[in-house]
């Protein structure tokens, strides 16, 4: 049996554990491999949020290029309509002006607040030849310079009839502020924190909401059209890492669950299989004693039956002693088959017990006097104890007498050679009543006694099965028995010593009562 249960257990590790275990093995190495790769993504992601940022930013320098990119005078009612326009929507801008490149000389200047702010603030000393060369390549480049507090974007005009440069002159923090902060506030979504400072001074000029602590991972990148100005970026609640390890630690929580629920399946299913194994084994050892229980009486029928039946024997004695082995031997033959029997139906829950209140002292009295003249034949010494008081279990009889009478068999057949001696107690404890039946026979050792009323176990140590014949099925049948009363059943033995089994039924009622 080791042998077979090894190799299902082998078979088992090849085909349904080793592959789990390759697979969770490899899982777990490719965890970090994940960790770093989300990690990767997810600053892919900050990064492209800021890059969105710009990306706003552009558009809004872009759009006001192209409405002033007309082909128009710079210095007409059409373009004094859109510059003021410009000026008006947007607070941030101070100065618009277009200059003859050529020349260097100023077309016109549109500035916010006339009364204040009529100096020139438009860009000095720069080189524009680049931006001709783009120009005539189809490519419109703006340029950003910045200039004390303010940043001066400046681009060629496309649609003019000689070079002219138009600039805006802005103050790029109420920029920042006014133009890029809904625009911030709405990608950050409540899950980020970005914010604005200077570069040099590191000065917040514009933060989301939430609070956030300084150890926070931060991801950075330079402003493009106002490079003095740096957005940052980073988790509102937690760092990067902690992000990553919190996932990391979940994937690795659910794989060594699974690993642990696979492990247990694997112990459970070979538990299961060894289990079914000893029970084969039990039940090939059943039907070899079974088989030798019935042959022996068998054969014993069949010679004397046939002596008989050739009247070979004259003396009426000595018949009358046959006959009587005949009726003894068919008495065990119809035991053992009755018994199997039993069995079976018990194991099928056919057997109908018809339960009713019964009295423990009446019942008991029968089963013994019928069971006397057997204790009488096998120089059984017997002592009884009945209780003092009768009480009523709830009961069937003949499932009741069954069981006794299989202690009862088993008291004589493994009780001691000489000076066999059995007691039968029947005792009230708290609500239950004990019905005890001791013998002072081989007894049972601590490791057999938790097997004992297993179906089909026998004692097979010593030569204990060969000279005691039985089934293995009494004290499994006594135990069916007693759970269809809402009782149980238990043994106290010591090898050498004897055993005591003890039989517990919930009472019903007191004599007096009933
Ligand atoms: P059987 O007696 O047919 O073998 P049982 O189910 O009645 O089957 O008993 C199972 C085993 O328990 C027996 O084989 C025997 O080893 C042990 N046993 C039962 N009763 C006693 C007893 N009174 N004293 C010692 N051993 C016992």
């Amino acid at each position: 049996m080791r042998k077979t249960i090894l190799k299902i257990t082998i078979v088992l590790l090849v085909i349904i554990i080793l592959p789990i275990g390759f697979f969770l093995v490899n899982e777990l190495s490719k965890l970090s491999q994940d960790e770093q790769m989300v990690e990767r993504v997810f600053n892919k992601q900050l990064e492209s949020i800021l890059y969105s940022v710009n990306q706003y930013s552009e558009n809004v320098i872009s759009y006001w290029a192209s409405n002033l990119d007309l082909p128009i005078d710079c210095n007409g009612q059409a373009m004094d309509g859109i510059a003021n326009n410009i000026l008006a929507n947007n607070p941030s801008i101070l100065q618009i002006g277009f200059i003859q490149i050529n020349s260097n000389k100023p077309l016109a200047i549109y500035n916010k607040h006339a009364e204040i702010l009529n100096n020139y603030i438009g860009p000095k000393g720069i080189e524009v030849n680049r931006l001709i060369e783009f120009i005539k390549n189809g490519y419109q480049k703006i340029e950003n310079l910045s200039i004390d507090d303010t940043t001066v974007l400046y681009f060629v005009m496309k649609n003019q009839p000689e070079n002219v440069l138009c600039y805006i002159t802005l103050d790029p923090e109420r920029f920042i502020q006014q133009s890029l902060g809904p625009e911030i506030q709405q990608v950050s979504q409540e899950l980020f924190y970005i914010s604005v400072s200077d570069s040099l001074g590191g000065n917040v000029i514009y933060a989301t909401e939430g609070n956030i602590s300084d150890s926070l991972d931060v991801q950075q990148t330079a402003l493009w059209y106002f490079p003095q100005y740096t957005m940052g970026i980073r988790l509102l609640s937690q760092t990067l890492d902690e992000l990553v390890s919190e996932r990391g630690q979940k994937s690795r929580n659910l794989l060594w669950g699974i690993v642990f629920i696979v492990f247990i399946g694997a112990i459970f299913v070979i538990r299961n299989i060894r289990k079914e194994f000893h029970l084969a084994e039990l039940k090939s050892d059943f039907v070899a004693n079974v088989s030798h229980e019935i042959r022996t009486p068998l054969a014993l029928i069949t010679m004397y039956a046939e002596t008989l039946k050739l009247k070979r024997i004259k003396n009426e004695e000595k018949q009358d002693k046959y006959l009587s082995t005949i009726y003894s031997e068919s008495l065990k033959l119809a035991n053992i088959v009755n018994r199997i029997l039993n069995f079976s139906k018990i194991e099928k829950k056919k057997t109908i017990f018809n339960f009713e209140p019964l009295p423990v002292n009446e019942l008991i009295n029968e089963i013994f006097d019928s069971y006397k003249a057997h204790f009488e034949t096998n120089n059984v010494s017997v002592e009884y104890s009945p209780l003092k008081t009768d009480v009523y279990i709830n009961g069937d009889s003949g499932g009741i007498t069954e069981a006794l009478i299989n202690l009862f068999d088993n008291a004589v057949k493994y009780g001691k050679a000489s000076n066999k001696k059995v007691t039968l107690r029947s005792k009230i404890q708290k609500k239950s009543v004990i019905i005890e039946v001791e013998d002072n026979g081989i007894g049972i050792s601590s490791k057999d006694r938790n097997l004992i009323f297993e179906k089909f176990f026998r004692v097979s140590k010593g030569d204990l099965a060969n000279n005691i014949q039985g089934s293995g099925l009494g004290l499994n049948i006594v135990k069916q028995i007693m759970k269809s009363h809402n009782g149980s059943v238990s043994v106290k033995s010591k090898p050498g010593e004897g055993s005591c089994f003890c039989l517990k039924f919930p009472i019903i009622k007191n004599n007096n009562h009933g």
